[in-house]
């Protein structure tokens, strides 16, 4: 829910807009955090991110309310559609990865767009797709960049998901990332996972993780594309 900071002159709509999304739907999907519980490194995933980002909303703007079936049908809609992202781990602006701000903060722009269309149009459960989908793409830039290594501990970037405004980030052939060195993976890897958080520390622009398999949308000299440039961090490493 960071992209509601900072913007002042969307307050009015916002009440009416939790109010819409809350209390209007009643499909219940599969709920599960198996994979961050069984796989998972401790983290937060993202279905939980989102359950407590809509506790703590329900909390702020409905204060003492009881969450009612529905309103937990509801949320679990956004925690859906949030986990459907991740079926796509081709198109790299969905996760902000290798380097594809642009296409990230286009996607953001145009979700934005059709949360607001879906609520115009009375379509609730087009409103939640589109916010649980948005709402992966937030949450997988914090995860995916180096905003945090960049001192930004406590800051949200307030750009994110801002028609017009584009994001400044490091060029393809900008170096942003070492190798994460053998000892400091190996011994970290006995205390429970590989510790490559000194490997970034080369770059003070914004970066994100190349993944294989992605269409990151940088290019060779020559015009082609490489997989996981070596000046470059790998997802997760
Ligand atoms: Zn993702």
């Amino acid at each position: 829910m960071v992209t509601m900071k900072g913007h002042g002159h969307y307050a009015t709509h916002l009440i009416t807009f939790f109010i819409f999304i809350f209390f209007t739907q009643t499909i219940a999907f599969m709920p599960t955090d198996f994979k961050e519980n069984w796989f998972g490194n401790g983290g937060t995933s993202h279905q939980a991110q989102t359950r407590q980002a809509y506790d703590q909303l329900v909390q702020k703007y409905f204060p003492g309310i009881r969450t009612s079936t529905t309103m937990e049908n509801a949320r679990k809609d956004l925690e859906m559609a949030n986990i459907a992202v991740d079926e796509d781990q081709t198109t790299s602006a969905k996760h902000f990865d290798g380097e594809s701000f642009d296409g990230g903060q286009a996607r953001l722009v145009q979700l934005k767009l059709n949360v607001s269309d879906a609520i115009v149009a009375n379509d609730g459960d087009k409103a939640r797709a589109a916010l649980g989908g948005a709402l992966h793409t937030l949450q997988d830039f914090y995860a995916h960049t180096n905003w945090i290594e960049m001192g930004n501990i406590n800051n949200i970037n307030p750009n994110l998901g801002k028609a017009g405004v584009s994001i400044t980030y490091a060029a393809f052939e900008e170096a942003t990332c070492t190798l994460c060195g053998f000892y400091e993976s190996f011994l970290g890897f006995f205390k429970g996972c590989h510790d490559c958080s000194h490997n970034t520390d080369v770059a003070t622009k914004l970066t994100s993780g190349y993944y294989f398999g992605e269409d990151s949308p940088g290019k060779d000299a020559s015009g082609n594309k490489i997989e996981i440039p070596s000046n470059k961090c790998h997802h997760g490493k």
